[in-house]
């Protein structure tokens, strides 16, 4: 395999995970489907044995990942599961977990309920400022996620990693807003780098799946055992796909990451639009922190309208920005966030995720949407 770790993101992409060139084969080979393979004698003999062990369509994928990450990669039936295989094992009544207020809900549910249920101690820190330093005493697991979603605030991860370190915590980061190509928190000293591969990584809004990336091989081995174990695997035909959708990952970066910059400006220039939030503008809070760390500030923009009633005025008004949870997709989308009823925002919040469409296209789509919600 060809040593990429030097050339551009676009090239590490286009070649992440594919096989040596052998005359009369694919480039990717297509998805393997299996429940037993053929293995006779010692099942250790054999590479492939049983479709919940191993499979050669997640061997790729996995190696592409972790090419990607810096480090091994093991995927999971979908982010939750992903962080779950992390939190699960680790966390015995008595310990301590902290992770951010303002997280993924899900990652929050979890925590309060099965976690919290079997006597883990829950410490929940909003991401914004220095909170979670206070709070790392006879900490277990760290969990970071950054950008936060939905309210994109952002973490000095360099900082946060040592010092959770320093008090004895593995840290975790949930990295599925900013992705491997915006973000490495590998790199930057973290044990385990989590995705949802629903997002960008698979990129067209189609399937759900998810990974952890991790420096120490023993974590890789331990990760593996629980998705044996609990039966958390993902399909082959998934994983194929989002493999093959990795190698558009640069372009649709590209143009996605210039959509929401541009998106973010637009509505910071409204008179009718408050709060924007997006860690590429040089005015939002997260901009110092989110410059040092990240080398994309990500698809995902978020902002204030009057109240509910404009807010969805609004989503009924866009053309091309679908009214639709998630992100990280080719196509442009849109929420109400409060309607979740599980994040501590207002009413008129908006997490919009820009897709792939031609920029001067969705800014005429907001621009429009916009004045017909005012005007309503
Ligand atoms: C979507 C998401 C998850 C959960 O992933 P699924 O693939 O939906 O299970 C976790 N964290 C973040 C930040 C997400 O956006």
């Amino acid at each position: 395999m060809t040593d990429l770790r030097r050339r551009g993101d676009g090239t590490r992409v286009v070649h992440a995970g594919l096989p040596d060139a052998v005359d009369g084969q694919p480039f990717l080979p297509g998805p393997t489907f299996a429940a037993p393979f053929h293995a006779s004698g010692d099942p250790l003999d054999s590479p492939y044995v049983y479709g919940r062990y191993d499979n050669p369509t997640w061997s790729a994928y996995e190696q592409a990942l972790a090419e990607l990450e810096g480090g091994r990669a093991v995927a999971f039936a979908s982010g939750m599961a992903a962080v779950a295989a992390i939190l699960l094992p680790r966390l015995r009544p008595g310990d301590v977990l902290v992770a951010p207020s303002d997280c993924y809900m899900s990652v929050r549910t979890l925590a309060r309920g099965h976690l919290a249920e079997r006597g883990v101690e829950v410490r929940l820190v909003p991401t914004a400022g220095d909170a979670v330093l206070g709070a790392l005493e006879g900490a277990r697991i760290v969990w970071i996620e950054s950008p936060s979603n939905p309210r994109l605030d952002v973490a000095d991860l360099e900082r946060t990693i040592d010092r959770a370190h320093a008090a004895g915590a593995l840290v975790a980061v949930d990295n599925t807003l900013a992705t491997p190509l915006g973000q490495q928190p590998l790199a930057l000293g973290a044990d385990f780098s989590m995705a949802s591969d629903s997002k960008h990584v698979s990129g067209h809004g189609d399937l759900i799946l998810g990974h952890v990336a991790v420096r120490d091989p023993a974590h890789a081995d331990e990760l593996l055992a629980w998705r044996i174990e609990t039966g958390a695997i993902p399909g082959p035909f998934e994983i194929w796909l989002a493999h093959r959708s990795i190698a558009t990952l640069d372009v649709r970066l590209e143009r996605a990451c210039a959509n929401a910059l541009a998106i973010a400006e637009l509505l910071g220039a409204r008179d009718d639009v408050t709060a924007v939030r997006y860690p590429g503008l040089p005015s939002d809070p997260g901009y110092p922190v989110a410059t040092r760390q990240m080398s994309r500030f990500g698809t995902v923009v978020s902002f204030e309208l009057a109240g509910e009633q404009t807010a969805n005025e609004f989503l009924a008004a866009c053309e091309l920005i679908a009214e639709a949870t998630s992100f990280g997709g080719v196509h442009s989308s849109a929420e109400r966030r409060a309607r979740w009823k599980a994040d501590d925002i207002a009413p008129g919040f908006i997490r919009l995720s820009a897709g792939c469409e031609n920029t001067d296209d969705l800014l005429a789509d907001i621009a429009a949407a916009l004045d017909r919600a005012a005007a309503v």
